[in-house]
């Protein structure tokens, strides 16, 4: 059976055998794109290529880029845990053409690389297609021999990809995997679309458009590919495991989590060593990169995951820092395809056991005022958005945490009342903001505070907006 490492390979090794450039992962945090968080998908490191703006000296690459939604416009963190599919961190394996070949060649490489060298069962898949796209359904028919009922037409923007308000846009077809009545869901466009039976593990978008800003769309000229492949979901189905937790590279990492917190997980606590072995992950590229905690954009994003992480190792019984003694197995499981992280080792440890020193000793603080605060409250009431930013503003609770803290108790938060006293100390705090001197770069920064919202600029959007690779 292939490890995640070795699919990894796989995946790249057949598409330089078929004359691809191996281009390494992007960064995490993009360069020269201050709107887009983080890095999201593995086109991000090439959007100017296929714009014509860049030229380099392949027209076709193969990668496996470093993904993280937490925050802006692909947000899974409330997913995680939860679903079988979805994390903050994962990788993205990929197969890019620009302007060189596609949808003829991009359909028959997916279809050989997953029916051929990953063997999956050619009676067990499915795609996805943009419903006016004609063109691909006839490639698939003739590709995969597939029945008309095993091609569907999906009208909406979630099989129409977009990079912007202008520039190259296209249709996509994804292909998904029916992994049997045992696990509840339905096939894509139904009612029951969001369960896990039928997976999504592949993304194929072909860039055929170029979106003018009256509104119409012009053919391109030499049209490109761009794929993305969900590399965790992709040994979930070559492992033959119903969730991408019980993949090699997961069951490591929460054994070590189990043997650093002293108790194996049980059906009550899986959800906790879930989302601490995910978050393990985001942390640690992203400090590897050198985003540290802090109370601003990333470095929100950052400390709300590791806060999370923190509180889940609570959850487990743990009373001091516990989630920087783990950074040793992720090293072994990763370190030998990101060498950053070695090399970073030391830096991801010491920020790491720092926030949780600084996370423990206002944690408990923090949960006294809570309890003051929310104990009248009962099943159905809602805590107020001011206590609700004071935990956030003095104890560095994000909004999440202190509605994890109430959920079970049934009780709510009153997010917009948070959002308001939130704008309010922003508006207090750039009146006072004396800059950082680097007038272009505040000035970017606090514009797209304003035009995104303070909230969805700090990762509080739950809404995924979905259909883009
Ligand atoms: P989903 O509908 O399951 O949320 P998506 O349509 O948002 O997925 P794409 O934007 O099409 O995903 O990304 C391409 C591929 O990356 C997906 O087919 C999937 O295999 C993988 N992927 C996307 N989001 C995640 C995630 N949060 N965790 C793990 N893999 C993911
Ligand atoms: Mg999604
Ligand atoms: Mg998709
Ligand atoms: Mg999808």
């Amino acid at each position: 059976m292939k490890s995640v490492n070795e699919i990894r390979s796989s995946f790249v090794d057949y598409f330089r055998g078929k004359g691809h450039e191996g281009v390494a992962s992007g960064p995490l945090v993009p360069r020269n794109d201050p709107t887009l968080m983080f890095t999201n998908a593995g086109m991000v490191q090439f959007k100017n290529v296929f714009t014509g703006v860049e030229k380099r000296p392949y027209s076709t690459a193969t990668t496996s880029q470093k993904c993280v939604r937490a925050g802006g416009k692909h947000n899974d963190l409330d997913n995680v845990g939860f679903t079988a599919r979805h994390l903050t961190f994962f990788e993205m394996l990929g197969n890019f053409s620009f302007g060189d070949y596609f949808k003829d060649e991009a359909i028959a490489y997916a279809w050989e690389l997953v029916t051929k060298d990953f063997e999956l069962p050619k009676d067990k898949l499915l795609v996805t297609i943009y419903s006016e796209d004609d063109e691909a359904h006839a490639i698939w028919k003739k590709v995969a021999g597939f029945s008309d009922d095993r091609i569907i037409r999906i009208p909406t923007s979630d099989n129409f990809w977009s990079m912007g308000d202008t520039g190259p846009c296209g249709p996509c077809s994804e292909i998904f995997i029916d992994r049997g009545e045992h696990i509840w869901g339905g096939p894509p466009g139904s009612p029951e679309e969001d369960g896990d039976r039928f997976l999504e593990f592949w993304n194929l978008v072909f860039m055929q458009y170029e979106q003018q800003a009256d509104g119409s769309r012009l053919e391109l000229p030499r049209p490109s590919i761009d794929t993305g492949m969900g590399l965790e979901r992709m040994a979930a189905v070559l492992q033959g495991v119903e969730s991408i937790f019980e993949t090699d590279m997961f069951r490591h990492l929460i054994d070590a989590t189990a043997s650093v917190v002293g108790k194996a997980p049980t059906d009550e606590t899986v959800a906790s060593y879930r989302v601490i072995a995910d978050h393990l992950r985001s942390m640690s590229f992203l400090i590897a990169e050198g985003v540290l905690p802090s109370n601003e954009g990333r470095g929100y994003v950052l400390r709300r995951i590791m806060r999370r992480a923190m509180r889940h190792a609570t959850l487990l019984g743990t009373n001091e820092a516990a989630i920087y003694k783990l950074v040793p197995a992720l090293v072994r499981e990763m370190a030998q395809a990101y060498p950053e992280l070695s090399q970073g080792e030391k830096l991801i440890t010491e920020t790491i056991h720092l926030e949780e020193e600084r996370f423990l000793k206002t944690l408990s603080r923090g949960l006294q005022i809570l309890d003051e605060q929310a104990g009248s409250l009962g099943e159905g009431d809602t805590l107020d958005g001011e206590t609700a930013f004071k935990l956030y503003d003095t104890f560095g609770f994000p909004l999440d945490l202190t509605q994890d803290a109430l959920r079970n108790r049934g009780i709510g938060v009153d997010v917009s009342g948070f959002q308001n006293a939130m704008a309010r100390q922003k508006a207090e705090a750039r009146a006072n903001w004396s800059g950082s001197g680097e007038a272009a770069t505040d000035a970017i920064w606090f514009g797209i505070a304003d035009r995104v919202g303070a909230t969805e600029f700090l990762g509080y959007e739950t809404e995924d907006a979905e259909g883009e690779v």
